[in-house]
């Protein structure tokens, strides 16, 4: 059978590879997805959605316990785990459908197999029913990654869960390892100790979500622990020992190995890209490690091949892999007015309770990049809207540049910061100062007015402090 033939193969339909596609073909370019499991990847299937809506059943499950407070009745508050599965993943298969449905609009061609690049220009599709070989005038990489296992420690589905056994639970843990304090075991642990899990974190660095902030790590750890969490930091899972319904981990802390029993562990202790079984090696693709090595605009230094998302690297968002694929998308079409990604401009969300979310420099790397600084706190006790929500747990941080006033980094912690953020990050797009910031008038009552009166706090003009 003759090759098919495209402008654009995309390997792998996760937010990467779906959204770049639909931009090609919106470009005019006769563009393929090739997948070999679900339409819309890790983030629709495993990933960011699901875990979304268990930690929603989570979370109203925990307002129900505080019914008093608002004046209501609710008795006999319990969960049915089965049924909080059940809707997380009808909630994953409808945004699959969807995906396949937006393809199916813009005129992608959707092959479902296991995708090799033989030679370049060329794409091998291992199918149900055979092999499909196409042409291709670009390939871009985009097939993500899985979790990270570690020696010892590796998941068996049973006793010791990475995401997937954690998002389809057979049964509900009740004393509960998660190793590792990333957004990921962040969220599997806030989940599962909010519905009565006994939660112990331990994270080999100094603090809960090394990533973020120290002032917002420092507050996200007291409000876990306030929420019955143990937390180990600076401590190490050396060996896991196995029985029958039970795990021994030998957990190093203070220069001490301790041991302590568990029926579950969650292994969060990151992720690895899928480079292997492409045939990168002989293309002369570079990998570092486990990701493939790009330059700025996603180009592998083989011409008519381009590697975004997960599989290049961090910061391994969803919303990384899709602005990539939109800008490699334009990068094929020929555009010329084509951007690089600016590091700093990736927010990150933690839907944790509290909610953790953040933009650009923490103070400690904004100092260590030689700025001198003006920063701004402000707490969710502070705010009308937050009081009103029953949500007074929070702070909101910025940090500017004191000699020009750019924001450099905005840091959150509280109820719904996630669909704060964006607010900062347009801020930064536009390339605000704190000018800009204070002159805008925020709408009364919200919660975005704390992000006001961080910047006012940060220019000693806070107001309701
Ligand atoms: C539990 C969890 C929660 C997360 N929560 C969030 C969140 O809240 N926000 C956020 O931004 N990110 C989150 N992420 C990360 C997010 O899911 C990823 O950053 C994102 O999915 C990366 O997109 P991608 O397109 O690069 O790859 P993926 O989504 O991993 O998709 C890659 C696809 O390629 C396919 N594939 C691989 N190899 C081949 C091959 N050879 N042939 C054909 N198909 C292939 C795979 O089957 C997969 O469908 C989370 C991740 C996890 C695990």
């Amino acid at each position: 059978m003759a090759a098919k033939s495209f402008d654009v193969v995309v390997i792998g339909s996760g937010p990467g590879g779906y959204v770049a596609a639909i931009r090609a073909a919106q470009l005019g370019l006769n563009t393929c997805v090739v997948e070999r499991e679900h339409l819309g990847g890790i983030c629709l299937n495993w990933g960011c959605i699901p875990t979304k809506a268990m930690l929603r059943s989570s979370e109203v499950f925990h307002l129900m316990h505080r019914a008093k407070e608002f004046g209501l009745k609710a008795e006999g508050v319990d969960y049915d785990l089965p049924a909080v599965v059940d809707r997380s993943r009808k909630v994953a298969g409808q945004l699959s459908g969807g995906v396949k449905g937006l393809l199916k609009k813009n005129k992608v061609t959707v092959i479902m197999g296991e995708g090799t690049i033989p030679a370049k220009g060329k794409v091998s599709v291992k199918t149900d029913k055979g092999t499909e070989e196409l042409t291709a005038k670009s390939i871009i990489l985009a097939t993500g990654a899985r979790a990270r296992e570690l020696p010892g420690l590796e998941a068996d589905g049973d006793l010791v869960w990475t995401y997937k056994a954690a998002l389809t639970p057979k049964r509900m843990p009740k004393k509960l390892l998660v190793i590792g304090s990333g957004a990921i075991g962040i969220e599997f642990a806030s989940f599962y100790n909010t519905l009565g899990a006994d939660t112990t974190v331990v994270e080999v660095m100094d603090r809960v979500l090394p990533v973020e902030d120290a002032d917002i790590s420092a507050f996200a750890k007291k409000a876990f622990e306030k929420q019955g969490m143990k937390i180990m930091q600076k401590a190490m899972v050396k060996q896991l020992d196995r029985a029958k319904g039970k795990v021994t981990a030998h957990i190093e802390v203070g220069g001490k190995v301790e041991k302590h029993d568990f029926d579950t562990v969650i292994s969060a202790v990151g992720i690895v890209g899928n480079v292997e079984g492409l045939g990168l090696e002989k293309l002369g693709v570079k990998v570092d490690r486990t990701h493939v090595v790009t330059d700025e605009y996603c180009r592998t230094g083989v011409e008519g091949i381009y590697a975004i998302g997960d599989i290049a690297g961090a910061p391994w968002l969803a919303h990384k892999a899709s602005h990539e694929g939109v800008m490699v998308a334009e990068l094929i079409a020929g555009k010329n007015d084509v951007h690089p990604i600016k590091p700093n401009s990736i927010a990150g969300c933690t839907y944790c309770h509290p909610q953790v979310a953040s933009v650009g420099l923490t103070e400690a790397a904004a100092k260590e990049a030689g700025y001198t600084l003006k920063v701004g706190k402000f707490p969710f006790i502070g705010n009308g809207k937050a009081i009103a929500l029953g949500e007074p747990e929070g702070m909101i941080k910025t940090v500017f540049d004191a000699k020009t006033g750019e924001l450099l980094g905005a840091h959150m912690i509280g109820a719904e910061v996630t669909e704060l953020i964006q607010g900062y990050v347009v801020g930064q797009a536009l390339e605000t100062t704190e000018e800009d910031l204070m002159h805008t008038v925020f709408p009364h009552p919200t919660l975005s007015e704390m992000m006001h009166e961080s910047v006012l706090d940060a220019y000693d003009r806070v107001i309701h402090m």
